[in-house]
């Protein structure tokens, strides 16, 4: 899939929307450090006049450019550490009137020497698969609404584990390239950490898909086995294979096929060369993985993924239960 003329203009329309609040927040502090420090308005105006000056100077018949700028420069060093001094004195904090970003590494315009920035990534992964679902998710499942409540002794001592590695790989992520392999009964909470994990890092301007592996294998075999989606089939596995965050939930409820064991094997192998993380959901324990798909798979994810057991009762029938015993008292 590739973006549309209007997708991608709205995008960059949106980079200018950022940029233009940006400016105007920085106008916004500057006003203030005027009303504040009226002394500070003058110390400005001083750099331009000062540069004028020197123009001034290597107009001039006799004169000696090289000591002209050097000069030049020591006094707009002078006077920028003065302007410092005059903020700080007044509680600001020095750099409070350097312009500002919401992405650091490209300034809000989406590439970085002509190169398309993580950020632009991010956005158009967003705009091309439908993540609503994943919206809808992230809006129900995220760290805030963590709760042990459900669990106890081993079961509880999992979750915690489990929990702290998701944690860890959130904080990790920019600097440490994991894979996490949550595993264990029914209704123990392991969508619900992959769902944190989602939410903390699309936040933080990563890209991220999410599929349950029903979907995911589903999409993968009705562009693969249509000769006219060959084009789409193509950047369809080259998104799977790049996209920041990849998770695939319940592996395993999918029909079992050779085409699946393939794809699936083809999608870890090239994460993993790519060192892209990615997010595995399932009940299946090891020995029931290698069954299913292949030793190449099985072996990838024992020697990459960090693994993460849960047990205990399913918390979605606890609940079920708890929401109808509410909703019968209150009839
Ligand atoms: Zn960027």
């Amino acid at each position: 899939m590739a973006l549309s003329r209007e997708q991608y203009d709205n995008i960059m329309l949106e980079y200018s929307r950022i940029r233009d609040e940006h400016r105007h927040e920085l106008t916004r502090r500057r006003n203030l450090v005027y009303a504040r420090i009226p002394e500070f308005r003058e110390l400005e105006s001083a750099v331009p006049s000062r540069a004028a000056q020197s123009l001034q100077e290597l107009l001039g018949e006799e004169s000696d450019a090289v000591n002209v700028r050097s000069k030049l420069q020591e006094d707009l060093e002078q006077l920028r550490l003065r302007r410092e001094a005059l903020l700080t004195g007044h509680g600001f904090p020095a750099d409070y009137l350097e312009m500002t970003y919401a992405c650091p590494h490209c300034h809000d315009t989406g590439y970085i020497d002509g190169q398309k920035c993580q950020c632009l990534r991010a956005r158009e992964v967003r705009l091309l698969y439908d993540q609503s679902h994943l919206r809808e998710l992230t809006a129900a499942n995220n760290f805030s609404v963590l709760s042990t409540e459900f669990y106890q002794g081993e079961d509880l001592d999992r979750f915690r584990r489990a929990w702290q590695a998701t944690w860890n790989f959130v904080n990790n992520f920019d600097s440490d390239y994991e894979n996490l392999y949550f595993y264990g009964t029914v209704g123990t909470g392991k969508s619900f950490l992959s769902i944190c994990a989602a939410k903390e890092l699309i936040q933080s301007g990563h890209s991220v898909l999410y599929f349950s592996a029903a979907a995911l294998f589903e999409k993968l075999s009705a562009l693969a086995f249509n000769y006219q989606n060959k084009e789409e089939y193509r950047t369809f596995a080259e998104d799977l294979a790049d996209v920041q965050l990849l998770i695939i939930d319940d592996l395993g409820t999918e029909l079992a096929s050779s085409f699946v064991s393939g794809q699936l094997f083809s999608i870890i192998n090239e994460r993993h060369l790519r060192r892209r993380s990615t997010i595995i959901s399932t009940n299946l324990s090891l020995e029931d993985l290698r069954n299913r798909y292949s030793d190449r798979v099985c072996s990838r994810i024992i020697s990459g993924y960090t693994a993460c057991k849960l047990t205990g009762p399913d918390i979605r029938i606890i609940k079920k239960v708890r929401n109808n015993g509410a909703n019968n008292k209150t009839k």
